[in-house]
């Protein structure tokens, strides 16, 4: 434990560089991470929030696609995926794919998310019909499909490089890219959750190749399980090096752990105060992202709402279909009404503004909407 007059000092030190515009230290992180006062910590974010967003709060109209369940990998952190012949086993077919983005037309949607387990049978040209699918049928949805670890199976299916891959991907209707599947990129913990998937070098080369060819990506970091704070500070410094590279992420989302039905179900998960210090702590230490978000299906809609005032601008969508964190024990419900998170919003003080994927500003009558002008953070 540190004496709480090193700790003052050290945290003086850390406030008059932020204010100043200067960048944290790997060791500055792991202060925040393990000591600061977590309201110091959340004021200090959220001065950080509105020198880029102001009062801000934005949401998108969206809906999930998941594909499959079947998945070759066995993340023990992943209480949705099944095996081939399990009875949870499914995949949805061509007209189910069809019907998913008509349902989501209707709703207005400005965006399909889709991820998914890798299937033991199926090949590429599925996943790209999958894409094609949705792109054909509503061509003016943004489809933002695959994580890093799904474009690195597809390299593995096909045994062509990464840019080869999305570059079919981006010809089917491809717009960008989520940014599952980082996990912790310590090799350490994740030979313990996730050991035979894509390694951090490979998840990160795939979105600086993606970043290349003109796509945009986020970014995540699953918190709350065996890891400890370097590692997730660690994580935070090398996605803050690949944005100085590139610039293509735009938002981060720290995606809190949910232990149900998993293979770490002993494990009690993060708190409430857990997933405020991971919002402020990635607020201060990604200076170079425009946006974090508070994905309000993992947190649960009234800590995202606190969220807001620790870091936050971007409280995720209204998201119909959700079945990832539902498996693994998710309460939250599985879509929030425009009013509910309009109230959600205002109620913490913020403006909310509907986006689409690229941040511009979405103009809505009803199901009917156009974009604007992209909304460009400081
Ligand atoms: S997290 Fe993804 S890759 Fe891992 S088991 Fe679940 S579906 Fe498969």
């Amino acid at each position: 434990m540190l004496a709480t007059v090193d700790c003052d000092s050290r945290m003086s030190d850390i406030t008059a560089k932020v204010v100043a515009g200067g960048r944290l230290t790997f060791d500055d992180g792991v202060y925040l991470d393990e000591h600061a006062d977590l309201m110091m910590l959340g004021r200090l974010a959220n001065l950080v929030r509105e020198q880029k967003n102001g009062r801000v709060a934005y949401y998108n109209t969206n809906v999930h696609l998941n594909p499959t369940n079947v998945c070759v990998y066995r993340c023990t952190f992943c209480a949705f995926r099944s095996d081939l012949k399990a009875d949870k086993a499914y995949v949805f077919s061509e007209p189910m794919i069809r019907e998913r983005a008509l349902e989501a037309q209707a709703h207005g949607a400005t965006e399909i998310h889709v991820v998914g387990g890798l299937h033991h049978l199926k090949k590429f040209d599925w996943y790209v019909d999958v894409v094609r699918t949705l792109h054909e049928t509503c061509p003016e949805i943004h489809i933002k499909a695959w994580t890093g670890v799904e474009i690195h199976w597809f390299s593995h299916l096909t045994k062509k490089p990464y840019d080869w891959v999305l570059r079919q991907m981006i010809d089917a209707g491809l717009g960008s890219l989520p940014g599952g599947g980082a996990e912790i990129f310590d090799e350490g913990v994740r030979a313990q959750i996730c050991e035979h998937k894509s390694d951090a070098s490979r998840w990160l080369d795939i979105h600086r190749t993606a970043h290349s060819l003109g796509l945009r990506s986020n970014a995540t970091m699953l918190y709350g399980h065996v890891e400890q704070a370097p590692h997730r500070v660690d994580h935070l410094c090398q996605l803050r090096g690949l944005q100085d590279e590139t610039g293509g992420f735009q938002t981060f989302i720290p995606l809190a752990f949910h232990p149900a039905n998993t293979g770490m179900s002993h494990l009690p998960g993060p708190t409430g105060l857990m997933d405020l210090r991971m919002i402020a702590l990635a607020r201060l230490m990604l200076d170079n992202f425009d946006h974090i978000k508070a994905y309000w299906i993992m947190l649960g809609e009234k800590t995202a709402q606190v969220a807001l005032g620790f870091g936050a601008d971007d409280i995720d969508g209204t998201v119909v279909h959700e079945l990832i964190y539902h498996d693994a024990g998710a309460k939250t419900p599985e879509g929030l009404t425009v009013s509910q998170l309009h109230s959600l919003i205002r109620e913490a003080g913020c403006e909310p503004v509907e986006r689409d994927t690229l941040y511009r500003r979405v103009l809505r009558d009803g199901a009917k909407w156009t974009v604007g002008d992209p909304m460009l953070a400081s």
